[in-house]
């Protein structure tokens, strides 16, 4: 799960690291009156997308940049009232853009030098590691892809935690001296508390900065949350922005299912995330792209698998559906009854190859025959895959 800069910023505020003040609004008025609370020289308005690369992209109007200074509250309306209800592109968002609804406006902080600074799992140490580097700014990914040795890791001890004296190294590694560095590492253990306190996978502050009068600020912070960890956590739950989500996933989600909305064109419906990834894998195999990973469990319900089977029809990219079934707990008659109870409700639009094997098989089989369903039915994982491979060709030329 991610949540909003806006967000992120009270957050840092609760765990002590350091960043400028700033207020979220919705609408131009209400970012005319944020700015003349902070009442500071220079405010910086923030277009609030779940993507990074604001600064450097382009709202499909025409406009550029998500992130503007400005002098004067009328100004900051102006802005915000070019931003909101926009849709803004970066190179994160893909081409189709995040549509703006909140702008967060914040004192402007005088920048002497842009840092980089984010804790993250390691999945290779199986431990959190900070990341730090002196090219802070807009485009970490090059300076990790060109000049790598200006990138420092600091692996921590996932039970002691991050040492004092580690945060002092990276502060040395920042190219900072004296107060500085220890307000740099004040810093950063306050940033590590907060990652291990939220049960966060990622916390990105790009840029930190070093500003004119010597002050060392979280400018920018990008979350990420770990969703099994989510059931301790109902404050950061409550952050989540359903618009800025997948809507097809929002909807698996209300249904327990463990759907991931993908590019493709061949929906897959499984049991087992073994599984499901083996038939994604071989849908590619065959030449095909799936739409989805979808593991629909050991033990769902008739009306789970009926929402599961809905949210795949309703998908526009789907141009073919592959069930690929090996019953264990789960029962092939259950399967088949919730592909037929979401069939009372919709016809099927496109081609759908149905692989049944285990429990119950013969039993599902029959339903579905029974019903008159125009199903394509196969023997094996690789008989099914080349199936629905075919049926999406052949319904396209
Ligand atoms: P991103 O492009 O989505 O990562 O958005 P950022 O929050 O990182 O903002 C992009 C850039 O805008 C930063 O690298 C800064 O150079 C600039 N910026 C952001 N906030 C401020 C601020 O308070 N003062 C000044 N002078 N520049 C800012
Ligand atoms: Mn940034």
């Amino acid at each position: 799960m991610n949540i909003h800069e806006y967000q992120a910023r009270d957050l840092f505020e609760k765990f002590g690291v350091a960043s400028p003040r700033g207020k979220m609004a919705s609408t131009p008025r209400e970012a005319e009156i944020a700015a003349q609370e902070l009442g500071t020289e220079k405010i910086v308005i923030k277009a609030q997308i779940h993507a990074g690369g604001r600064g450097k992209g382009v709202f499909t109007n025409g406009f550029k940049g998500g992130v503007h200074t400005c002098s004067r509250p009328e100004e900051i309306r102006e802005m915000a009232a070019k931003m909101l209800g926009q849709t803004l592109v970066t190179h994160q968002t893909g081409p189709a853009g995040r549509m703006v609804n909140k702008v967060y406006v914040v004192e402007a902080a005088e920048i002497a030098k842009e840092l980089y600074l984010a804790i993250l799992l390691d999945r290779a140490s199986s431990a959190p590691v900070v990341i730090a580097s002196t090219q802070g700014g807009m485009d970490i990914e090059a300076v990790a892809a060109q000049t790598p040795e200006k990138i420092f890791r600091e692996s921590v001890h996932p039970l002691l935690g991050l040492q004092p004296f580690q945060a002092r190294k990276l502060a040395a590694a920042l190219g900072l001296h004296g107060p500085q560095a220890a307000q740099a590492a004040k810093l950063i253990l306050a940033l590590y508390k907060l990652f291990i306190t939220c049960d966060c996978s990622l916390v990105e502050v790009n840029p930190l900065v070093i500003t004119k009068t010597g002050e060392v600020l979280a400018l920018d912070a990008k979350f990420n949350f770990d969703d099994n960890a989510l059931y301790r956590h109902p404050e950061i739950v409550a952050l989540r922005d359903f618009t800025e989500e997948d809507p097809r996933e929002v909807e698996a989600s209300k249904y327990c299912l463990n759907y991931i909305g993908l590019e493709g064109n061949i929906a897959c419906l499984v049991n087992g995330a073994g599984l499901a990834m083996a038939t994604m894998d071989i849908i590619k195999h065959c030449g095909g792209e799936p739409a989805n990973f979808l593991d629909v469990g050991g033990s769902a319900t008739k009306e789970q698998v009926a929402a599961a089977f809905k949210i795949i029809l309703s998908d526009p990219n789907v141009k073919g559906i592959l069930v690929n079934i090996f019953g264990g707990i789960m029962r092939c008659d259950i399967i088949a009854e919730g592909i037929l109870a979401a069939m009372q409700e919709t016809h099927l639009p496109v081609p759908l190859v149905v692989r049944l094997e285990g429990s119950n098989a013969n039993l599902g089989k029959k339903l579905i025959k029974d019903s008159g369903l125009a199903v394509i039915s196969a023997d094996s994982l690789a008989d099914g895959a080349e199936k629905i491979v075919a049926a999406v060709k052949a319904q396209a030329a």
